[in-house]
């Protein structure tokens, strides 16, 4: 069902790189979480009726998965530590159109056994609940997502995706190239890396291309993402991680991320609030202190634009007092 997403030249501070443009993946279902539940649709899962997952009331996955969960017909419970009462009283991006798709959502403080749940962490918690419950009597029907699909079935999608870059950079006759992706769990950039040096592999040596997987934390350091890199692959395939010395806190808003989003925006082109202003921010540091040629870097837009329903209203509100 996918296509080939398009690469396509972009400004970046007066320098031309280059988008992977996997937001225009598919018009419902696109962007990193497309690449990860890719492995659902081509593979037999006609034995499931429901899928139960857990994460943040605005999360891509959530939206990605009720999208996957309609087309196949598939019941979708998704467990939420929290809502925001602002969101319950104004339903908005990926948790409206979440629900618009027939999603499940469910607060784990306002069910019966809150109480025994409280302090533990949200796919402990979802667990639990499936099996105390009786209407989860039977486990093989159900498909078990982990918080932001990080799970080894992401892996052949993003084999897809590493294949979809060798095949472009093929075409355009690189001799080097730089990927660059901003990381929340690091899955995507630590499959992307294994699968580049895998298929690679296997071409004939005066077809290999010298490939590198660069990618940032935005959540939690350096040294947490190489943790979680670590529980996926070996070694010799953690992609290379940089900074430009700043901590980044998951969605904290702040000054920098939001001119700098604003800055990527004005290409034409729109990005996401979450992880998109630190790509570009590290990003921009990495071209001002390397001496790399800015055609040889490869940005993957990871889609997630319909978070920014929720986000740049918030943005508006803490920076331009608007709303
Ligand atoms: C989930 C997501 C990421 C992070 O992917 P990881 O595999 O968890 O590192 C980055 N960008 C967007 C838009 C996402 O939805």
């Amino acid at each position: 069902m996918f296509s080939i997403s398009p690469v396509q030249a972009m400004n970046f501070e007066g320098r031309s790189i280059y988008i992977k443009r996997d937001d225009l993946l598919h018009a419902d279902f696109g962007g990193n979480k497309a690449r990860k539940f890719y492995h659902f649709l081509h593979h037999d899962y006609s034995h499931v009726t429901q899928i139960v997952a857990s994460g943040s009331a605005q999360a891509n996955s959530l939206y990605s998965l009720s999208v996957l969960a309609k087309q196949q017909g598939w019941k979708f419970d998704y467990y939420v530590s929290h809502i925001s009462e602002f969101l319950l009283q104004h339903p908005q991006g990926n948790y409206a159109a979440a629900i618009q798709n027939g999603a499940n959502i469910i607060d784990v403080r306002h069910l019966t056994d809150a109480k025994n749940l409280e302090g533990m962490h949200l796919d402990d918690a979802m667990q639990h609940i499936v099996s105390s419950d009786p209407s989860y009597a039977d486990k093989k029907q159900l498909l078990f997502i982990p918080e932001g699909g990080r799970c080894e079935y992401a892996e052949t999608g993003i084999a897809q995706l590493a294949s979809e870059i060798i095949q472009w950079a093929q075409d355009q006759q690189k001799k080097q190239l730089k990927i660059f992706l901003p990381s929340g769990t690091g899955t995507t950039a630590a499959y992307l890396n294994k699968q580049i040096i895998q298929q690679q592999a296997k071409l004939l040596l005066m077809d290999v291309i010298a490939i590198e997987v660069l990618t940032c934390s935005t959540v939690g350091g350096d040294e947490y993402l190489r943790q979680q890199f670590s529980q996926l692959v070996d070694e010799v395939c953690f992609p290379n991680i940089i900074n430009d010395g700043h901590k980044y806190h998951f969605g904290k808003l702040s000054r920098r991320c939001f001119d700098m989003w604003n800055t990527v925006c004005q290409s034409g082109i729109e990005f996401e609030l979450l992880y998109d202003p630190v790509g570009f921010l590290v990003l921009q540091h990495y071209l001002n202190s390397n001496t790399v040629s800015a055609t040889d870097i490869l940005y993957i837009h990871q889609g997630g634009v319909l978070g920014n329903k929720t986000m740049l209203p918030r943005y508006q509100r803490k920076f331009l007092h608007t709303v």
